[in-house]
């Protein structure tokens, strides 16, 4: 399963927000492990974040995320969760209800997503760019995907596909749901050049082998025109696309507009969020939240720069969140 080259070393503690909140073995990648290898239940797998910091921080290469996206298993609640994020319409509709309940996880879900919008449509079969917002930065980043979009539009034929990546699935206990995505996705992009919107779902697709860009990493890579800008800001590095090495292209473009970057402490802290997290660990979720809120602060910049949907949602609460299609 790839654990049995955990050494039980310790190195990955410090870069799990669970064991910084928590200082409890349980809540350490090194504990999850250990529980999984004797085969014991624990809380722990539970409160994982499933961030993957602590698969960075490993010397011995031990594949922290494989392993526990095979042992959860997803109840019927993060199942229909999952079916809603595949359909943004339908997301759209259930954050609309989300905002007339007064207790429970809707409540805490409206309260966690201020606004959402109907999400842009273009369907053009014979468009040379896919734009993918990924499912939350459809209907909650409206504004962001029209800006992506339109300057897109300037230089390429686009159409958007709306719809989920698969990664809630993969880290919520339904690995066999997230490779159909996965495939499903394969075929659509087939022959077509994937830009993508939310940095976590791309680094996911990446690791799904889908052949698909970030939108930062499309920008450097196809020498996009850059508008010059006199700002400063600090930047969030997502944590899955901080994994795979991508989250150096928002810097790049940053440099690239003349945008002085106020650098935070460890800037792919987790933001607290975690996809579904903020809604089933709502505790843990709050404590990691106001750690990484200390270090946005902490940076004297203003502006957060954010490519991840639930990341900004987060920042959102203490701070001026802007993704990069934003500033175009
Ligand atoms: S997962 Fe890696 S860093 Fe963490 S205890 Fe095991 S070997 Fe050490
Ligand atoms: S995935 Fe994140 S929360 Fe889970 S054990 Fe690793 S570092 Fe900790």
């Amino acid at each position: 399963m790839g654990l049995e080259k955990c050494v039980h070393c310790g190195f990955c503690l410090e870069a799990c927000p669970t064991y910084v909140i928590t200082r409890s073995e349980i809540h350490s990648p090194r504990g999850r492990i250990l529980a999984v290898k004797l085969g014991i239940p624990s809380e722990g797998i539970e409160t994982c974040v499933f961030c993957r910091r602590c698969e960075a921080a490993c010397p011995s290469g031990v594949e922290y995320g494989e392993s526990i996206s095979s042992v959860r298993k997803a109840d019927f609640l993060k199942k229909t969760i999952h079916r809603i994020l595949e359909n943004s319409n339908l997301l759209y509709t259930s954050l609309k209800i989300a905002k007339h309940s007064n207790k429970g996880i809707m409540y805490r879900i409206s309260k966690f997503i201020p606004e959402s919008f109907p999400p842009l449509i273009s369907n053009d079969k014979n468009a040379q760019i896919i734009l993918f917002p990924g499912c939350i930065t459809s209907v909650v980043f409206r504004k962001t995907v029209e800006k992506a979009f339109n300057y897109l539009k300037k230089y390429f034929t686009v159409s958007i596909y709306n719809g989920c990546c698969g990664l809630p699935h993969y880290a919520e206990g339904e690995k066999d749901r997230a490779l159909q995505i996965a495939q499903k996705l394969k075929e659509e992009f087939k022959g077509k050049i994937v830009v993508s919107l939310s940095s976590n779902c791309t680094a996911h697709m990446k690791e799904m082998g889908i052949n698909v860009y970030d939108f930062s990493e499309f920008l450097v890579k196809y020498n996009m025109p850059l508008p010059k800008i006199n700002s400063e800001v600090t930047v969030h590095d997502p944590c899955h696309a901080n994994l795979i090495g991508i989250t150096k292209y928002n810097r790049e473009v940053l440099n690239r507009m003349g945008i002085k970057i106020k650098e935070m402490e460890d800037p792919s802290f987790e933001c607290g969020a975690g996809g579904s997290y903020f809604v089933f660990q709502g505790e843990l979720s709050d404590k990691i939240m106001k750690v990484k809120e200390e270090k946005v602060k902490e940076s004297g910049a203003n502006t957060v720069i954010s490519t991840n949907p639930s990341c900004s949602l987060a920042m959102m609460r203490y701070s001026k969140v802007v993704h990069i299609a934003d500033l175009l």
